[in-house]
């Protein structure tokens, strides 16, 4: 009936009507591709397009598997549509369109495809939407794992800045504790100088520049050796306070081996003068025992020399020295002739915290021996040291008195005095050796402290003293410390003179 009732004005409304249906699809499609363009993330998971992004053999896969669920409303409304018609299936679709037009005619051929049209439209923005999301989420994250790289470097430049500060740290700790070391160092180094006082080569400077700086100008350089050589040599020596009979003795060995063509030039004499008084100083070998306590207890050594020769701060320093190696010390004050000899002991002994027995001034000097020696043994001293007066050695009542206290320390304790030290104050030259002989016969002397050789150009009388009376020197005093008392040693003592 209907389509009976179709005329040809309502074919071309239906045409108009078809056409702006087809518009209005067209619009919407329009309108749909900007909202797509403006579409919202949708919530896709990062693992997702994680999965996507970075597993491109599983990539196919996921596709796979999200298809289904877009195209499935696409495929059954186009798809089925065509069938629909033939088959006439009742579809909505089918139906809305077939039964209005049971028999095609151009007006619902044309709502048809603009149905399809549209449909298929619908499809194409949905696709293209989800196409859009997925984009945009990739975008995200692909924004998200870019600024999660940034977050990343900028963490680690500012670890690596911390590991250079810390190292930059330890190293600045390290230079400081380095410095310090250092400082430490170098203050040890100056206490132990301070401790070991002047070197020997010091102590002896001015002898060094007094007849061994001539006896170096003399032999030193190429010079011809010949007989104005040997002439000057001679002066030297014989003015050298070394003693006439050892100035023989060197300038005679220096000859005979010249004669023997046994030395050709200056430098080979000075090295033989060398040589000659290394034997001089070791007492050609026969005693260089260093200054020690023997076996005996109390060990006693006496001490004497002339006025202010050094006898008691010599006393002194070797009551510190023993105290150092751990020996008891008792100081026996026997020189009371002078009053302040007395208390210049007591300070020493105060210094070195060892014992001291005194008499009262005036007392007899031997009994004051004996009383020390005495109270050693009972205390079981390791060493007494015995002071002594020393007033002019040329007076006789001078060198009776000290043979006296020499028997009587023997009373007290048999085999006393282990050592008669002589003290010699080396800036009397060869004045000392005359001292050393007059002392010697008096008292036996065992051995000798030189004192004073800082002080005076005349070192060389250790030569001529040690030749003539063939004492042993055991110690040298080149200052005013405990440590400016060394103990002698030949081969030190020549170094340090022709070095
Ligand atoms: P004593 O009279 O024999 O007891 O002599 P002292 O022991 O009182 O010393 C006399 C002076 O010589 C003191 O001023 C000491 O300090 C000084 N003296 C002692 N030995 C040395 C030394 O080796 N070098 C220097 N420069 N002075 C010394
Ligand atoms: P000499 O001069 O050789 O006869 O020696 P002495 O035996 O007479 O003694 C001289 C001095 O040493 C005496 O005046 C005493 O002061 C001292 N002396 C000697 N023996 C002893 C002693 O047993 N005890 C004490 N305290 N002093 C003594
Ligand atoms: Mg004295």
């Amino acid at each position: 009936m209907i389509p009976l009732a179709l005329t040809a004005n309502d074919a071309v409304l239906a045409v108009i009507v078809a056409a702006f249906a087809a518009l209005l699809v067209a619009a919407g499609l329009r309108v749909l591709r900007k909202k797509k363009d403006e579409a919202p993330e949708a919530p896709v998971t990062d693992a997702e397009i994680e999965r996507e992004l970075e597993g491109k053999t599983e990539a196919p896969k996921a596709k796979g598997k999200a298809k289904p669920t877009s195209p499935q409303p696409t495929t059954p409304s186009v798809g089925p549509a065509e069938p629909g018609q033939s088959r006439g299936a009742p579809t909505p679709t089918s139906t809305a369109t077939s039964v209005p037009a049971p028999v095609p005619d151009a007006a619902a051929e044309a709502a048809r495809r603009a149905e399809e049209a549209r449909v298929a439209a619908e499809a194409a923005a949905r696709k293209a939407k989800e196409e859009a999301d997925e984009e945009a989420k990739k975008a995200a994250y692909r924004a998200k794992k870019e600024a999660d790289r940034l977050e990343k470097e900028q963490k680690q430049r500012e670890r690596e800045a911390a590991e250079q500060r810390a190292r930059e740290e330890a190293a600045r700790a390290a230079a400081e504790a380095e410095a310090a070391r250092q400082a430490e160092l170098e203050a040890q180094r100056k206490k132990a100088a301070a401790e070991a006082g002047k070197t020997l080569a010091a102590g002896l400077e001015k002898t060094r520049g007094g007849f061994m700086s001539r006896l170096n100008a003399l032999l030193g350089g190429s010079k011809q050796l010949d007989e104005s050589v040997l002439a000057d040599l001679e002066e030297v020596l014989f003015t050298a306070d070394i003693g006439v009979k050892t100035a023989t003795r060197l300038l005679e060995t220096v000859r005979e081996k010249v004669r023997a063509k046994a030395l050709s030039d200056p430098d080979k004499v000075k090295a033989a003068l060398r040589a000659e008084i290394a034997r001089i100083l070791a007492l050609d070998g026969v005693e260089v025992r260093p200054f020690q306590p023997g076996a005996e207890r109390p060990w006693v050594v006496m001490v004497v020399g002339v006025n202010g020769s050094g006898k008691t701060t010599t006393i002194g320093k070797l009551a510190a020295k023993l105290k150092g190696q751990g020996h008891q010390v008792l100081l026996g004050a026997g020189d009371t002739f002078r009053a302040a000899a007395g208390e210049q002991l007591e300070i020493w002994a105060e210094r070195v915290q060892a014992p001291v027995v005194r008499g009262k001034d005036g007392a007899d000097p031997a009994s004051v021996c004996f009383e020390a020696v005495q109270q050693g043994v009972a205390t079981k001293a390791d060493v007494v040291i015995c002071d002594t007066a020393g007033r002019l050695h040329t007076k006789a009542p001078l060198m009776e008195e000290l043979k006296k206290v020499k028997r009587v320390i023997a009373k007290a304790a048999p085999g006393a005095p282990h050592e008669v030290l002589l003290v010699l104050d080396s800036t009397s030259g060869q004045n000392a050796i005359q001292q050393a002989r007059q002392f010697h016969e008096a008292l036996q002397v065992t051995g000798l402290a030189l004192t004073k050789l800082d002080g005076t150009a005349k070192g060389g009388v250790v030569i001529g003293i040690t030749d003539e009376l063939k004492l042993p020197v055991r110690w040298v005093g080149v200052g005013e410390t405990v440590a400016d008392l060394r103990p002698f040693q030949p081969a030190e003592f020549v170094e340090a003179l022709f070095e």
